[in-house]
């Protein structure tokens, strides 16, 4: 899951992003207002968590101009104290929900796994190739009935890979999208875990689902058309 973190208090924003990350969510985070709206209307996240004072461009101007563009993320502010008409502001101008500072990023977590579960109806939040599940509010992996448990990076990885299936993913698309690696890191991470996952994923007996094409990537397999897709 992508989140856009826009927080200009450097110690509260490393420890939300860091938290986050740590949660298994790819954070992309802007210490100012401009890069903050650069990057809501620029790219496409999961959620949006604004801070509402902020140099440059407030929370409540990226929040309007989001909704103003019919843009729909969820979005939650943060706000300090005695910001309480900031925040009937930011609920009025279409915020989901608002944290008061400080508050322990695992409250921010529930928060935003509440959001998706109210937002997105079953369906949507239960991936599926084949015999594999992913439940993306539980964050539940099953193949074929059967539990299988996950890291929150191994599940980040499958639910990126499940997304798209058929599709090869290349390494940098995963290193950015999973670690937030905007660089390649001259590591085989990515080769580690793909193994770790087959390990757990493609047991004896099941159609292998991840598939690898040489030098480029990973793909997960789409069972009903098992030829990869041209487009990258
Ligand atoms: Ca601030």
């Amino acid at each position: 899951m992508n989140i856009l973190l826009v927080e200009d208090e450097t110690e509260i924003g490393s420890l939300v992003s860091d938290g986050l990350v740590a949660e298994g969510f790819s954070v992309d985070y802007c210490e100012d207002g401009d890069a903050g709206m650069e990057h809501a209307t620029t790219k496409s996240y999961d959620a949006v968590v604004l801070d509402i004072m902020l140099p440059g461009k407030s929370g409540l101007e990226i929040l309007k101009k989001l909704r103003e563009g019919q843009n729909n993320v969820p979005v939650i502010i943060i706000t300090a104290r005695g910001e309480s008409e900031d925040r009937i502001e930011g609920l009025n101008l279409g915020a989901d929900d608002y944290l008061p500072k400080p508050f322990f990023v695992e409250e921010l977590v529930a928060r935003l796994r509440a959001i998706w579960r109210r937002s997105s109806d079953s369906g949507m939040s239960l991936l599926s190739v084949g015999t594999l599940t992913a439940n993306m509010m539980s964050r539940e992996v099953k193949r074929s009935g059967t539990s299988v448990e996950m890291t929150p990076k191994e599940f980040s990885l499958l639910t990126f890979l499940m997304r798209s299936p058929g599709r090869v993913l290349t390494r940098s698309q995963i290193l950015e999208q999973v670690w937030g690696y905007h660089f390649d890191p001259g590591t085989n991470l990515v080769d580690v875990y793909i193994r770790r996952l087959r390990t757990k994923i493609d047991t004896d007996g099941e159609i292998p689902l991840i598939g690898t094409l040489r030098g480029v990537g990973y793909r997960m397999v789409d069972p009903d058309n098992p030829e990869p897709s041209k487009e990258g």
